[in-house]
């Protein structure tokens, strides 16, 4: 960066430890949990809106470009530097964590990590739904950025379901605050809801204000085992139209419990083609009466066997299978792909269907898991990126899947965003009116393109290449 800019960098952030540039840390802050890789030339630690915005007006002037970063743990390349510039770190700043239970909100420094907010809540009897299985190390700004969801979010909703309040900085360098501390909220344009699940690229968080609700006093959890992957989705789907609406309702295909068997063995059953694990919450009694209508439900769709956790360390136990997925398929082969296409309810089972013909065609080592009642499955491939053969057949399989959620009347994510990883695929979603609309919105809050360039956007021609 030019020494003029960087004098200037150096009036905005006092303190020179929260300016990093030593060949080690740029290259820690060019990976996330995805696929790529882009080193920036810089990073800087924001500690307040202020900082943010000097930081921004700098950029502007220079036409620097500026990528926000939580935790990186996006699985789309969302955090990525793919321009390089200046990495703008917010996960140092998570100072601010009050829970105010009469008003029944949450207000959030961006770097507080997303279970703690819930963790907090619990204190007061109120809870903060979203908890996607990152829960334990994004952040709440990077929830908010890519309208993260999770397990829970089947019964009460995701990321953008809970925020009534931000405060941003736009990529010009303005503080502005958006929507507000009231639950209901018509005033204006809903700027709130814009800026989250802009993937960064909108504005930079620097505040959120979170609905919390009560917590329900119970819960319940069961573990259903089937011979047929089919059946597993044709139970979801039973479930949804039947008056329940459980809390979570998670699943594992084969390939998932073979590895967590190979991985720590829990007695989970290797011959089985799939898993379901459900979560009832709620009223005591009410529970006692879905738990039943849900074994019926189980019986009418070929499950196997029915698991019924007697007690919160029972429940717990059936839980760490699913918890396991994630670091046991990772085992046998370095490079994991995760897919989130979600497809509309009804077309679960149709999915499962099609998912098992991707791997049969291609021979792919796919792992099928996640958030099954809400038709947000993720199909994982396991694959190793030095090989370049095999990543040729992994583009087809990932391409085959998108088309396969798009058929079923699906979207190509249900919750990771689209970041570099899905930009190429963006046409098959959208015209090109709808990609027009999106973009005059961009240039409209960042008119010189220099906050998170580079993602969401097709470029013309560009397609998914994970073979180079
Ligand atoms: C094992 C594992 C499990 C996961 N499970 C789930 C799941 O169940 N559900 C789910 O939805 N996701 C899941 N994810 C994906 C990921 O954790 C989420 O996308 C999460 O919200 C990212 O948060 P982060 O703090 O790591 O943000 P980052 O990865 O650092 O950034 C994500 C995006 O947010 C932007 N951003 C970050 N901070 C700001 C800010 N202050 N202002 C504006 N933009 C900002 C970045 O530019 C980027 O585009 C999982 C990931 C892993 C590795």
């Amino acid at each position: 960066m030019q020494t003029e800019a960087d004098q200037q960098l150096k009036q905005i952030i006092h303190d020179p430890g929260r300016i990093l540039f030593r060949e080690e840390d740029l290259v820690s802050y060019g990976y996330d949990a995805s696929f790529g890789f882009y080193k920036p030339d810089l990073v800087v630690q924001a500690a307040s809106a202020e900082e943010v915005a000097g930081i921004l007006k700098l950029a502007n002037r220079y036409k620097i470009p500026v990528t926000p970063r939580g935790q990186a743990s996006s699985l789309s390349g969302g955090p990525l530097p793919v321009k390089g510039g200046i990495v703008l770190d917010l996960s140092q700043w998570n100072d601010k964590l009050i829970i105010d239970s009469e008003d029944m909100v949450a207000v959030v420094s961006p770097g507080v990590v997303t279970a703690q907010i819930d963790k907090a809540a619990s204190k007061y009897g109120l809870m903060y739904p979203p908890d996607p299985g990152s829960s334990q190390v994004s952040t709440i700004a990077g929830n908010l950025a890519e309208n993260s969801g999770g397990p829970r979010c089947l019964k009460y909703g995701v990321t953008k379901d809970y925020v009534i309040g931000l405060k941003v900085v736009t990529p010009q360098g303005e503080i502005i605050h958006t929507g507000g501390r009231t639950v209901k909220n018509v005033t204006g344009y809903d700027l709130t809801k814009l800026i989250v699940g802009s993937e960064g690229t909108l504005g930079v968080i620097t505040e959120a204000t979170l609905r919390l609700i009560p917590r329900p006093p119970a819960s319940r959890t069961l573990m259903v085992i089937f011979d047929h992957f089919v059946d597993s989705g044709t139970m979801v789907t039973r479930v949804l139209t039947s008056g329940i609406l459980p809390s979570k309702i998670e699943m594992m295909d084969q390939a998932s419990i073979q590895a967590v068997e190979a991985y720590q063995p829990l007695g989970l059953p290797t011959d089985a083609e799939a898993i379901l694990l459900i979560e009832l919450d709620g009223h005591p009694a009410a529970i006692a009466d879905e738990l039943e209508k849900i074994r019926e439900i189980a019986a009418n769709s070929g499950a196997r066997k029915v698991t019924v956790a007697e007690s919160d360390d029972d429940a717990r136990e059936l839980w760490k299978a699913r918890k396991l997925v994630s670091p046991a398929i990772v085992r046998n082969k370095p490079t994991k792909i995760s897919e989130d296409a979600t497809v509309p309810r009804s077309k679960i089972p149709e999915f499962c269907s099609r998912l098992a013909q991707i791997k049969k065609k291609y021979q792919i080592d796919l792992v099928v898991f996640g958030h099954a009642g809400d038709g947000n499955l993720h199909p994982n491939i396991i694959c190793d990126k030095r090989n370049k053969e095999e990543m040729k057949v992994v583009e087809k399989a990932v391409e085959a899947i998108f088309q396969a959620a798009l058929d079923l009347g699906g979207t190509l994510s249900g919750e990771h965003g689209i970041g570099t990883m899905k930009s190429a695929y963006m046409p098959w979603e959208f015209g090109p009116q709808e990609l027009d609309m999106m973009k005059r919105i961009k240039t409209a809050w960042d008119p010189n393109n220099i906050l998170n360039p580079s993602k969401i956007f097709p470029v013309p021609g560009q397609k998914l290449v994970l073979s180079e």
